[in-house]
């Protein structure tokens, strides 16, 4: 999928996720605080920009909203150094990680990869891109969740366990990273149910509003 950063266009092939990067939504989940970033992917054929429906699965079980931040990098990398980890990127919005929450429960308990309540079609609703100005604080940032108009999920980027800095290093220990790699650095407390009718809208200091119709 092509996307564009103020002037720049990138591919993007692969699309990170961080599980349990706040401490009170791991609580929330019942899930203990992790030693390092829990990571899992979506494919990029998963993405639903903003104004496209967001197309809920059916018959499998509660699909819940998870507010993110999310970064686009556009430089190639392995091994990179914490305090040279924001050159790699070159900006942010917000997304929705979705989630099959009940299947997740059944995966999780039989010790089951997440793919199939993760990584789903339309899975990976994303906000427009923002390339990010120095001055742009995004360890400072509000973030908040509405559903109807009404307040679901608030939260801020400071709370991260796992800062971005820390994210791209982490990952790219991993695997070498490259021009149009999406980083979802993981949503605050306050998850929930969506259902086909609702409208969601997401907003952060200086992003969005974003906003999806569900069908
Ligand atoms: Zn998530």
């Amino acid at each position: 999928m092509q996307l564009s950063v103020g002037m720049n266009q990138f591919d993007t092939a692969r699309v990170f996720c961080i599980g349990r990067n706040y401490a009170e939504h791991a609580k929330e989940m019942g899930a203990p605080k992790p030693a390092e970033p829990v990571v899992f992917m979506k494919p990029a054929t998963s993405l639903v920009p903003e104004g496209e429906p967001l197309v809920l699965p059916r018959g499998r079980g509660s699909v819940h909203h998870e507010m993110e931040l999310v970064i686009a990098l556009d430089r190639e990398g392995r091994d990179i150094a914490v305090a040279d980890a924001l050159r790699y990127m070159a900006g942010v919005t917000l997304g929705i990680d979705l989630t099959l929450r009940d299947l997740q429960s059944r995966l999780k308990q039989a010790g089951q990869p997440w793919e199939l309540a993760k990584s789903f079609d339309g899975s990976a609703a994303i906000g427009r891109f923002t390339s990010w100005p120095a001055e742009f604080d995004f360890q400072n940032l509000e973030m908040r969740c509405t559903v109807n108009g009404i307040l679901r999920q608030q939260g801020n980027t400071r709370d991260m366990l796992f800062p971005v800095a820390e994210i791209i290093s982490f990952l790219s220990r991993h695997w070498r990273l490259l021009p149009g790699d999406l980083i979802y650095t993981g949503t605050p407390a306050g998850v929930g149910p969506l259902v086909p009718g609702d409208t969601i809208m997401l907003e952060a200091t200086g992003l969005g509003p974003f906003g999806w119709a569900c069908v």
